[in-house]
């Protein structure tokens, strides 16, 4: 409905990775995302307040940024996937060193081959004594993830996300593994941007917290979003502060939207409010098409 106009090779900037955490329930996802958001050098002199709206980015002391997705668990991820929303750039798989291969942990390496998406291996809760991060290389090699120690080309790094350590060293793989990507986006054009999600707020009306993968989302933007639209009222960043524009890489909350959008969704900025609406009438007609096409008789 809408043209995606391709961007001129030399219009293309570096980009922050986007960074999915995946592995087994209890194996440490959330502990190491909170670890990682501790990393962020601005987070102090922001003097904001953590807010989740679902993906945070960190600032590291070389200036460079990480953004990480903070919905851990491979369903978000594969139900992205599913609707063509391909936002991950790296995938960390989280394996606690005290026990092992489980099956989420292998249903995340299955995901992430499938996504074509590179991987690296942390290898958490090394503190624990009865921890045995050689167990896990060997039997990461039976799911085809050979580690470089064991002659293969996925990074792994110990950590201990409760202790806060090799945290730097996640980091600076993170980075590594970013600079073999060359992810680059075009940040001087009418924004695009995937819902990483949304929700009806009380006090604020509908709320979707977008990517944003090309352009820069200004305040006053008119947009359709999946099968709403709007016009940014308000940019949110995930430490509260109000933002006037998001680039790419960046998650933000948009305030401004007509109804709450899905996951997924991708957001793209349009000349004005009348085709705004034309574009997100267009695509609601589909959804009640497919709906109904899809529908029992
Ligand atoms: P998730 O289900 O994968 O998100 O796992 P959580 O982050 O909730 O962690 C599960 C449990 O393991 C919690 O009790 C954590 O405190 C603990 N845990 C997480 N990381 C570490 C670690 O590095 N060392 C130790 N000893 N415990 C950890």
């Amino acid at each position: 409905a809408t043209d995606t106009v391709e961007d001129a090779p030399e219009s293309l900037k570096p980009r922050p990775p986007v960074v999915t955490i995946m592995g087994h329930v209890d194996h440490g996802k959330t502990s190491l995302l909170d670890a990682l958001r501790g990393t962020d050098v601005v987070k102090g002199e922001a003097g904001g307040i953590t807010q989740h709206i679902g993906a945070y980015q960190v600032t590291l002391k070389d200036k460079s940024k990480v953004t990480f997705l903070d919905t851990p668990g491979h369903e978000a991820f594969s139900e992205m996937r599913a609707r063509g929303a391909n936002v991950t750039d790296i995938v960390v798989l989280v394996v606690a060193a005290d026990d092992g291969l489980m099956p989420q942990t292998i249903e995340a390496i299955n995901h992430t081959k499938a996504a074509g998406v590179p991987m690296i291996v942390a290898i958490n809760k090394v503190d624990k004594p009865e921890a045995n991060p050689q167990r896990i290389r060997e039997r990461l090699l039976e799911h085809e993830v050979v580690v470089e120690e064991m002659g293969g080309e996925t990074q792994d790094v110990e950590v201990s996300a409760t202790k806060k350590t090799g945290l730097d060293q996640l980091i600076e793989k993170i980075q590594l593994q970013a600079e073999l990507l060359e992810l680059r986006a075009n940040p001087d054009r009418d924004a695009e941007g995937t819902v990483i999600e949304a929700k009806l707020d009380k006090g604020r009306g509908p709320v979707a917290t977008v990517l944003v993968t090309r352009g820069t989302l200004k305040v006053g933007d008119v947009f359709v979003i999946g099968a709403e639209s709007g016009k940014v009222r308000a940019l949110v960043n995930d430490k509260g502060m109000q933002l006037k524009e998001a680039g790419p890489s960046m998650p933000v909350e948009i305030l401004g939207i007509t109804g709450v959008p899905a996951a997924g969704d991708p957001l793209q900025v349009v000349e004005n409010e009348a085709r705004a609406r034309e574009v997100a009438a267009y695509r609601a007609g589909v959804i009640q098409a497919k709906r109904t096409t899809n529908a029992p008789a």
